[in-house]
């Protein structure tokens, strides 16, 4: 389906509500009826009209069409952190007993989840480096049922064969679940390479204005309907109808949001290999990315995300270069308008749950603002370093 439909108009019944030409905000927790007949009636479709908001509000559903469509899906659900999202993906296809092989290096709370969390469960966890297929294979058990992926991660980049593991996958019958986060369905659309689940943090681009934390499922209409039963309605981690109108309105410019930050990064990145100050650069199209087959192979083009290592002596110069910047904003998440600069050194091993990442690491996140300002102003704080 055309990508500029679905943001724009798909799903919006406008007829509905007087023609309003944006959605309304249905800012209500409870729905009434009729009469009893009436709610007994609705009541057998709870999940699937006006009912209790927990379940059904009507804003939240248009922003789970489009979802959904963006990512060629039948069904998704809209949650109230990405990390929501990720813990019903996964518990939705677990239960005790059971493995999961998942990517090393995934989003620390996802690293959290399965470690520390669903282990207490009896649900054990393998971590693969996912740069190679056989490692996938290596890895599975006769209880492994999930199959975890992020391609590529959202702090070196490592990418993993998506196609190549879904058929893995479904040779043995396992459960294969993607965080496509760093990608957006304008770049990279699972579904079609055989994922089963998609999920995103939609407070990064699917948002993209840094005013909301929100996540989102993707999947068949029986996954979903199974989850929202299950792990959704009990957990209750649902978004507001409010926040969901503020990513309705964030959507209607993605593509637009989406290939600019690509467009801004890939200039940047010219600049950086030019510079003798970068060691080293990892960014999935990157000329020098052992990975760069792979990643034209499925996804159309890079982020705004990049991550570099300086080719510096002593931790301070790192420290140095990234409070010299003036135009990016020192902070955490991406995906925003707003360009940004991640320390590795100011995280120390316990922020991202892997202390092989060089202090010598920072990341960019490359934001709406004019790619020529943001590369003056590195130069100048390359030098200062
Ligand atoms: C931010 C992020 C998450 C978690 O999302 P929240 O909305 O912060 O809960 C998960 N995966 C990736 C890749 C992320 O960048």
């Amino acid at each position: 389906m055309d990508i500029s439909h679905i943001l724009n108009h798909l799903g919006e019944e406008r007829e509905e509500y007087y023609g309003a030409v944006t959605p309304p905000v249905f800012q209500t927790s409870n729905f009434c009826f009729k009469n009893t007949a009436d709610m007994r009636e609705k009541l057998k479709k709870e999940l699937e009209t006006p009912f209790y908001t927990r379940g059904f509000n009507p804003t939240v559903s248009i922003l789970r069409k489009k979802i959904a469509a963006l990512e060629e899906a039948e069904d998704a659900l809209v949650f109230s952190s990405g990390s929501a999202a990720a813990a019903a993906a996964v518990m939705s296809v677990v239960k005790a007993g059971d493995h999961v092989v998942c990517v090393e290096k995934p989003y620390s709370w996802t690293n959290n989840l399965l470690t520390k969390y669903l282990s207490k469960y009896g649900v054990a966890s393998t971590f693969v480096n996912g740069t190679e297929l056989v490692n996938f294979e290596k890895a599975i058990q006769p209880n492994t049922k999930l199959i975890y992926l992020e391609s590529p991660n959202s702090l070196t980049f490592e990418m993993q064969d998506i196609a190549g593991v879904a058929a893995i996958a479904k040779s043995k019958n396992i459960c294969t679940i993607i965080d496509n986060s760093y990608n957006s369905p304008i770049n990279q659309r699972p579904i079609t390479l055989g994922i089963d689940i998609v999920l995103h943090s939609a407070t990064k681009y699917l948002n993209g204005h840094s005013d909301v934390v929100a996540g989102v499922v993707c999947g068949t209409k029986e996954r979903i309907m199974k989850m929202m039963e299950e792990e959704f309605m009990t957990i209750g981690s649902i978004i507001s109808p409010q926040d969901a109108s503020l990513i309705l309105r964030g959507l209607r410019t993605l593509e637009i949001r989406v290939n600019r930050s690509a467009e801004s990064a890939e200039k940047i990145l010219e600049f950086l290999e030019k510079h003798p100050k970068i060691k080293h650069i990892n960014y999935p199209f990157s000329k020098t990315n052992p990975q760069l087959q792979l990643a034209k192979r499925q996804m159309k083009q890079g982020g705004g995300l990049l991550s570099f290592v300086l080719n510096i002596e002593k931790a301070e110069q790192a420290e140095k270069f990234c409070d010299s910047l003036k135009r990016f904003l020192m902070a955490v998440s991406w995906g925003g308008y707003e360009s940004l600069v991640l320390p590795v050194c100011a995280l120390g091993a316990s922020g991202n749950n892997d202390s092989t990442l060089p202090w010598n690491l920072v990341r960019l996140y490359i934001g709406l603002e004019d790619p020529d300002l943001l590369i003056e102003d590195l130069k100048q704080a390359l030098e200062e370093m």
